[in-house]
């Protein structure tokens, strides 16, 4: 996964790395021209360090662009071993400037390690070449003494141990930084995870608090907050406001002739009617039981009574009943409206409640208007 995820970088480095390089290198022909001037030896030395720069530019292109360097890792050897053949290549045209091609030599052999990244064997294997080539080169063609030979080659194997053990250490770092980032981004990604989860679970449960189980309607307290929102709007528009309390008459019967579950359906159908019956901007909640509540922003009671004597019809239509298709359901609906600014929701409810009451004791199957909305 890591080589994966730095291969990018590497066909980026590798490319640039071996431009600079190739350059680098065609440039030291003025080094060449000071040396030995004019001559054969020079222009071999041209045709050598042009065919040099060409490939390894060639070369730096296409890794650039296809360098896939756990696939295609001779395309990243290639280079490193034609400079090492080309610096190797130098010692017998230029023998007398050995001095000046073993700082070349050290330089290189640090320049492949340290420029190449994540390729430790490849590097280590070109460098071995040139250094033991250059030995090679430099003990056949420029006839150097055995003690210079011995010091050279303590010097290279001193420039291989830096150059391997710091590129050892760096890629175990860099290795091991990519482990703790790759476990960063799993914990993230599980954080991530969680609180999705959460938030789900949270609106799950906002939406179970919200509603009615069985109905489907408000629940009591959700009702409440949005019902004191209205009220709250109506009063700063001075706008009317209506409130209802349904209750659906002798509905305790309903469960003791035909059971819970029968009550369950009649309840549930009571309260889907209820709602059709309503504009949409009016919220209908269950207030508990058997009982639901209405608050009817920018309506007048007398608008309101209206609207209930239309839903206590469309509840006396109702045929939820199978057994008894002619049994009607019925229910007792109190009125309350808003006259000043300073009723609140509770006494609203209140005055409904009251109105409910007296619609019961008058014979139920009724709507009735609160006294205090009537005065
Ligand atoms: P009234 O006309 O005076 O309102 O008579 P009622 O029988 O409707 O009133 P009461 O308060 O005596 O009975 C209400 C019944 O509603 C009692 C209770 O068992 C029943 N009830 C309340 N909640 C539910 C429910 O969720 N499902 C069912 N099936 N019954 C319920
Ligand atoms: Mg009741
Ligand atoms: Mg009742």
């Amino acid at each position: 996964m890591y080589r994966r995820d730095i291969a990018p970088r590497v066909r980026r480095e590798s490319s640039l790395a071996l431009s600079v390089a190739a350059l680098v290198f065609g440039m030291f022909a003025i080094s060449d021209y000071h040396y030995i001037g004019v001559g054969t030896a020079l222009y071999l030395l041209l045709v050598m360090r042009l065919v040099v720069v060409a490939s390894c530019l060639t070369l730096a292109f296409l890794i650039g662009r296809v360098g896939d360097y756990s696939r295609r890792v001779w395309l990243h050897a290639l280079p490193l071993w034609i400079l090492a053949t080309a610096i190797i290549l130098i010692v017998p045209l230029r023998p007398e400037s050995l001095s000046t091609q073993v700082t070349a030599v050290v330089v290189a052999t640090m320049a492949f390690y340290l420029l190449i990244p994540n390729l430790l064997p490849v590097v280590a294997i070109a460098s071995l070449y040139l250094n033991l080539g250059f030995l090679a080169a430099a003990v056949m063609a420029a006839d150097t003494p055995a003690v210079v030979v011995l010091r050279i080659l303590l010097l290279l194997i001193m420039t291989n141990a830096v150059g391997f053990f710091a590129l050892l250490r760096l890629e175990g770092l860099q290795r091991k930084q990519f482990a703790l980032l790759q476990e960063e981004r799993v914990q993230n990604h599980q954080l991530v995870e969680e609180i999705s989860h959460r938030k789900s679970l949270e609106a799950q449960l906002r939406k179970v608090a919200e509603r009615d189980g069985l109905t489907g309607l408000d629940s009591r307290g959700h009702f409440m907050e949005r019902a004191q929102a209205l009220l709250q709007r109506s009063q700063h528009e001075k706008a009317p406001f209506s409130l209802f309390m349904i209750d659906v008459d002798h509905f305790k019967a309903i469960n003791d002739n035909w059971g819970h579950s029968q009550g369950d359906r009649v309840l549930a159908a009571i309260a889907e009617t209820c709602k059709n019956s309503l504009r949409p901007q009016d919220v209908i909640g269950r207030f508990g039981g058997e009982e639901f509540i209405v608050a009817l922003p920018a309506t007048h009671p007398k608008d309101a009574q209206m609207v209930a004597e239309r839903l206590q019809q469309k509840v006396s239509d109702l045929a939820v009943m199978e057994a008894i298709p002619d049994h009607r359901l019925t229910v007792t609906i109190g009125i309350a409206g808003v006259l000043d600014e300073a009723t609140d929701l509770d006494a609203l409810i209140h005055q409904a409640d009251q109105a409910l009451y007296a619609g019961k004791h008058g014979g139920r199957n009724r709507v009735v208007i609160s006294h205090e909305t009537r005065s």
